[in-house]
C-alpha cells in the first residue's frame, strides 16, 4: 500500500480491498512511529484524521466517491483549516486555531480527501533547509544528518518517508521545487493565479502560488485535479476552464524540444548533480526530444531581485501580525506602541525579522526608486528571456537545486549561501511561470537529486506528460529512503 499511486489506492478503496479507516490508520501508525524522529508534522489530530475517514467510506460505499476519496494527504501548515491548529511554522501563530478553511483545504475536503495532519515548513516560508521555523528542523529522511530543503520541508520529509499519500506544498521562490528535489519526490508549483491563495497565509503575494508533492508526476495531475480552479476570494485567481491535468500522461514524447538555458549549467552546480541532469537529457533523446541550446540572460539576477521584492512583500504582509487581534501578544508591556514591538519581537524569528527590515528599507522614501522599482524592471526582463526562449523550444529544463540536500546546520550562519539554493528556481516565480521538479538519481553521498522542467504559461498538462513518460522509463521516482520501515 505505501508505494501505490493515488491511482491504485483509489481503486483499492473503490474496491473495498482496504477502508479509508484502514489506510489512514496505517498512516498514523507511521506517524506515530517515525515523526518523532523526522518532525515531519508540527500538528496531527487523529480523531478529525479518523472521522474523515469514516465519512469516505461511508461516500465509498454509496458509489459517489471521487478520485481522491479515502486518501490521506498532509497539509503544509501554511493553509488555514477549520478547527486546526494552523502555525505557519512561527511563534506568533504558536496557539493560532483557524477559523475557516482555505481555498485548497476545501477542495481536499470537497474531493472526500482526508487531512492527516499540519507540516513542518520554515517560518512563514521563509527559508531553504526548514531549519528557520519555530518547532524544529525536519530530518531528511535519506540521510538524517541532511536538510530536507524548504521551505515545505515537512511536505518533502512525509512523502518521501511515507508519513502520507500525497502532500500540499507552496513555492514563492522554490519551496515547493527544492525540497522535492532534496528528498528524491515530484512536485508541481503550477502557473501562478492557476491554484487559489485564499486562506493560505501570505509570504510575498505576487510569488506566492501552491501545488502538490508526490512521489510521480501521475498523482501531482490528479492532485492537481483537486485544487486549481477559479476563487473570486482571490483577485488573482485565473478564469479559466477547468481541466484535466492527466489528459495528456500517455503522450509519446518523439519531437519534444527541450531548451537547455547554459546560464544553469555553469560555475556552482556541483559534479553530482550536474552527471545526474545530463543523464536525464539522455533519456530523453532516447524518448525522442531534441535539444536546443537556449540563454537566459538575466536570470544572474533573479536572486538579487527577489530579495528586494519578496521582503518588500512580506514586510507589508507581515505588518497585520501586531499582537491585536489575534496571534502572539507578549505577556508584558507598557503601553499600545510596547506592546506592537515587544509582541513583534518576541513572536517573529530572526530570518522574518531580517525580510522585514530589508523589505521595509526598500519601500522607504528615498530608496524606493533605487532599489523596488528597478527590481520591478528587472523582474519583467527575466519574463521577456522566458518567452523568447519559449520561441526556441516547448519545455526547459535543468537542475532544481546547485547541491544535493547539504548538512543540517551548514548554513545557518550565512544567509547568502543559503538563499543561493534557489538560484535555478527563483527566476520562474518572478516569470510566474508552471516550474516542476523530478527524481533524476543520487549523488555520490547517496542524497537524491532532482530535475528542474519549466513550462510556458498553462501548460501543466504537458510537463506532466513530459515527467510521467521518464518516470515510466527510469525507477529513480520509486525509490524508497532505508530505515523506514516499510
Ligand atoms: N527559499 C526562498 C526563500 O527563503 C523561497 C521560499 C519559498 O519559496 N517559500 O524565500
Amino acid at each position: 500500500m505505501l508505494n501505490s499511486s493515488l491511482l491504485q489506492l483509489g481503486s483499492a478503496l473503490r474496491a473495498k480491498t482496504i477502508s479509508s479507516v484502514e489506510l489512514t490508520q496505517l498512516y498514523l501508525d507511521r506517524i506515530n512511529a517515525l515523526n518523532p524522529a523526522l518532525n515531519a508534522y508540527i500538528t496531527t489530530n487523529f480523531e478529525s484524521s479518523l472521522a474523515q475517514a469514516r465519512a469516505a467510506d461511508t461516500l465509498l460505499a454509496s458509489d459517489k466517491a471521487q478520485p481522491l476519496t479515502g486518501i490521506p494527504i498532509a497539509q503544509k501548515d501554511i493553509f488555514c483549516a477549520k478547527g486546526w491548529r494552523t502555525t505557519c511554522g512561527s511563534r506568533m501563530l504558536e496557539n493560532f486555531i483557524a477559523p475557516y478553511d482555505a481555498h485548497v483545504i476545501e477542495q481536499f475536503n470537497n474531493a472526500g480527501a482526508v487531512n492527516l495532519g499540519k507540516t513542518n515548513m520554515d517560518e512563514f516560508a521563509m527559508g531553504s533547509s526548514n531549519e528557520t521555523s519555530h518547532f524544529g528542523a525536519v530530518k531528511n529522511p535519506w540521510d538524517r544528518n541532511a536538510v530536507p530543503g524548504g521551505s515545505s520541508g515537512g511536505a518533502a520529509c512525509a512523502v518521501a518517508a511515507r508519513l502520507c499519500a500525497a502532500a500540499t506544498g507552496t513555492d514563492t521562490g522554490g519551496s515547493i521545487r527544492q525540497p522535492a528535489a532534496l528528498c528524491g519526490i515530484s512536485g508541481i508549483k503550477p502557473t501562478y493565479g492557476t491554484v487559489s491563495r485564499y486562506g493560505m497565509i501570505a509570504f510575498a503575494s505576487s510569488l506566492d502560488q501552491a501545488g502538490p508533492m508526490a512521489r510521480g508526476a501521475e498523482d501531482l495531475a490528479l492532485m492537481l485535479n483537486v485544487m486549481t480552479g477559479f476563487d473570486e476570494r482571490d483577485s488573482t485567481s485565473l478564469q479559466r476552464d477547468k481541466e484535466d491535468y492527466a489528459r495528456d500522461l500517455s503522450k509519446p514524447l518523439a519531437g519534444l524540444r527541450i531548451g537547455l538555458p547554459k546560464e544553469f549549467f555553469a560555475e556552482g552546480l556541483s559534479q553530482d548533480v550536474a552527471s545526474c541532469v545530463n543523464e536525464a537529457i539522455a533519456e530523453y533523446k532516447k524518448l525522442g526530444a531534441t535539444i536546443v541550446d537556449i540563454s537566459l540572460p538575466n536570470s544572474r539576477l533573479a536572486v538579487p531581485v527577489y530579495y528586494v521584492l519578496a521582503p518588500a512583500e512580506a514586510s507589508s504582509n507581515l505588518s497585520r501580525y501586531d499582537g491585536v487581534r489575534y496571534g502572539y501578544r507578549a505577556p508584558e508591556y507598557t503601553d499600545l506602541a510596547d506592546m506592537y514591538e515587544k509582541s513583534r519581537a518576541q513572536g517573529f524569528g530572526a530570518e522574518v525579522k531580517r525580510r522585514i527590515m530589508i523589505g521595509t528599507y526598500v519601500l522607504s522614501h528615498g530608496y524606493y526608486d533605487a532599489y523596488y522599482l528597478q527590481a520591478q524592471k528587472i523582474r519583467r526582463l527575466i519574463a521577456q528571456d522566458f518567452e523568447n526562449a519559449f520561441k526556441q523550444c516547448d519545455v526547459i529544463m535543468g537542475p532544481t537545486s546547485p547541491s544535493t540536500a547539504f548538512d543540517l546546520g551548514s548554513k545557518g550562519d550565512d544567509p547568502v549561501q543559503m538563499y543561493l539554493s534557489d538560484i535555478y528556481t527563483i527566476a520562474v516565480n518572478l516569470a510566474g511561470l508552471p516550474g516542476m521538479s523530478i527524481p533524476a538519481g543520487f549523488g555520490s553521498n547517496g542524497r537524491p537529486v532532482g530535475l528542474q522542467i519549466i513550462g510556458n504559461y498553462f501548460k501543466e498538462a504537458q510537463m506532466l506528460n513530459v515527467a510521467h513518460q521518464y518516470q515510466l522509463a527510469t525507477d529513480h521516482h520509486g525509490r524508497a529512503p532505508q530505515n523506514i520501515e516499510l
